[in-house]
């Protein structure tokens, strides 16, 4: 089944370009060229993933991030010219569930949608016991990491935290939910605790610690943990 992807994006030649770049992938796509239309568009035509730019004219992309998320689930990426951090993290708080800054790479903003996509429709019931990404596999019921089929030693705030992010792949986990997701929400600020177990983390899973494949940093906002 075809995905419908709605591009929120002002200036035509880019609400252009991206409509080209998505269908050319094999998605049906729809424009709105401001956050009035955008946000209309996402109650009358119900697509799959929003792709949403900050800077529009009339209501901009944070008030229609807000206006949605009182509404629907869908997958919300930002697109934004900015590369400030913290404009990122405020959208995250508005219910953004990841971004691309312009100008962007095809290729990353292709794999950022399939990510999204991916984990929109994986269905929640039945839950995956094993997970694969590269030469790692974790086994939540044996409690076992291998990586390239030797046995890793982690203890269980590691395998806690790897776990999160083996089961979010290629998904922008922002510090506060891994915080609060593997040590609870009464840690949800403490990041030092945090960076101090991605290293150690780094240290047993990765094949070059200080040149990372599996875990990368997206910094002063997060992590992602890459498989692709
Ligand atoms: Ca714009």
């Amino acid at each position: 089944m075809t995905s419908t992807i709605l591009v929120i994006e002002d200036e035509e030649g880019i609400a252009q370009l991206l409509q080209r770049l998505l269908e050319g992938a094999g998605y049906r796509v729809l424009v709105a060229l401001d956050g009035e239309t955008g946000y209309r568009m996402v109650l009358e035509e119900r697509p799959d993933l929003v792709l949403l730019d900050i800077m529009l004219p009339g209501i901009d992309g944070w008030e229609v991030c807000r206006r949605i998320r009182q509404v629907s689930t869908v997958p919300i990426l930002m697109l934004t010219a900015k590369t400030m951090t913290s404009d990122v993290v405020y959208g995250l708080e508005l219910g953004a569930d990841d971004y691309v800054t312009k100008p962007f790479e095809k290729d990353v903003l292709l794999a950022r949608i399939r990510a999204l996509l991916r984990r929109a429709g994986a269905p929640p019931a039945t839950e995956q016991r094993v997970y694969r990404c590269g030469e790692i596999v974790l086994d939540l019921d044996q409690h076992t990491v291998t990586v390239a089929g030797r046995s890793i030693a982690l203890t269980p705030l590691e395998f806690r935290l790897l776990s999160v992010m083996m089961r979010n792949p290629g998904r922008l986990l922002p510090h506060r939910y891994l915080l609060t997701q593997v040590w609870g929400p009464e840690y949800a600020e403490d990041i030092d605790n945090l960076k101090l177990y991605i290293h150690y983390l780094r240290r047993k899973i990765e094949p070059d610690p200080r040149h990372p494949r599996y875990i990368l940093t997206e910094w002063g906002i997060g992590y992602r943990f890459n498989c692709e």
